[in-house]
Parts: structure tokens; sequence; C-alpha cells
């Protein structure tokens, strides 16, 4: 559902995609993660745990050339933030190239354990479960978001190790990012549309 038709539906109409990410689940966090959703008044409107195979998550994360280069961007950012050699550790210092390498450790990082897929329904739900999980860099997070709750990783520290950010969930960051996702991950599974008590009705 693209913004250019968000007039069209009542906000708490819209989703979300979230997955719990194999360190979420390894450190029992499942419990916690959806009881902070239905908390703030979200709804669960379809879930499953599985193991996701490398074709299946190269499909998730995008392939762009834009998309790429951010991630080598913002990993280069960071680099410099800290006085750190990205030639050392990348072996380049070409933004693509970085930001290929960083999406082979997710790659490896998301199909090393079981994670739970979940599509999250509520009122701006996208900005919302973003909010709730924190921002990307678990080290920066504040406390009373999961990440800033429940993670203490970094880039450097990640990348030292050749491996992604440990930063326990995914969750879309726009609606038409979580309109592919949902469609990815959920397309022959059911949606389920039902009321929540004192939210729906
Ligand atoms: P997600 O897309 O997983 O919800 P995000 O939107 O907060 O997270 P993105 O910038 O989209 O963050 O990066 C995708 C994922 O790549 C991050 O969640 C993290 O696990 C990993 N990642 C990002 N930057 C780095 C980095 N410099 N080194 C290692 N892993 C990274
Ligand atoms: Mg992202």
């Amino acid at each position: 559902m693209g913004y250019y038709r968000a007039h069209m539906m009542h906000p708490k109409e819209e989703k979300t995609f979230v997955l719990i990410k194999p360190d979420g689940v390894r450190k029992g966090l499942i419990g916690e993660v959806i009881k902070r959703f239905e908390q703030r008044d979200l709804k669960i409107v379809a879930m499953e745990m599985f193991l996701s195979t490398r074709v299946e998550m190269d499909n998730h994360y995008p392939k762009t050339e834009a998309w790429l280069t951010r991630l080598g961007d913002k990993t280069t950012t960071t680099y410099e933030k800290y006085g750190h050699s990205v030639k050392r550790d990348f072996g380049t210092t070409d933004k693509l190239k970085v930001g290929k390498e960083v999406r082979k450790w997710l790659i490896d990082f998301m199909t090393s354990a079981p994670m739970v897929k979940m599509v999250v329904q509520g009122v701006h739900s996208v900005d919302m479960v973003r909010k709730i999980v924190g921002p990307t860099m678990p080290y920066l997070a504040e406390m009373g978001t999961i990440r800033g709750d429940y993670s203490a990783d970094s880039a450097i520290s990640a990348n030292i190790e050749k491996r992604a950010v440990y930063n326990l969930i995914h969750a879309s960051e726009t609606p038409e990012e979580a309109a592919h996702e949902i469609k990815h991950w959920f397309g022959k599974h059911p949606i389920y549309k039902y009321k929540r008590f004192g939210i729906d009705e």
C-alpha cells in the first residue's frame, strides 16, 4: 500500500513486516518482542517460525546499486567516525563492494538459525514498529527500545569479525517495502482479520 493511496485507508489498517532474527530467537526474546507490539495496541495478523534458505534471504534484501551503495556508505561513515580502516577490513574503499560484502554477511547470519516472521497491523504500524525496535546500531539505541534493552552490538565489532550486526529484529522501513516483504514471506499464507477488544470496537 503506497503513501499515494494512504488517504483512502484508515491508518489502523496499515500493515508492516517483522522478522525476529536468529539472535533474537536464540536469546529467547520471541515472547518479549510480541508483548511489546501487543501492549502498544498493535495486532499480530500472521506469524510463523521458519528457517530461511539463502535464496529466500537473497530475494528479501534489495539488490539495487542504490541500496548496496547506501549500505557501503553507512559502513564507511561509521569507520571514519571511529578512525578505523575500511581498506584493512574490506580490502577496498569502493562503497558498492563494501555494501555487497555486508549483504553477504547478512545472508550468512539470517540463515544461521530459525527466525520468526510476522505481519503486524495497527495505526501507522510501519513507523510505530521501527520506533519500538529502535535504530539499526544497538549501541546507539535508547533504553526502552527492544534493541536498546537487549543488545549492544556495533558495525565495527561486527565487521572485525566479518559478520552482520546482531540487532535482533528486521522491520520494514516504508509501507512500500512492507507490501513487498509481506508478499515475499506470506504470499501463500493467510493474513487474518479479527477485532481486538478495546481497539477495534
Ligand atoms: P533491518 O533492515 O534489518 O530492519 P535496518 O533497516 O535498521 O535493519 P539497514 O540499514 O536496512 O538497517 O541494514 C540492514 C541490516 O544490515 C541491519 O539490520 C544489520 O543487521 C546489517 N548491517 C547494517 N549495516 C551494517 C554494517 N556496517 N556491518 C554489518 N552489518 C550491517
Ligand atoms: Mg532495512
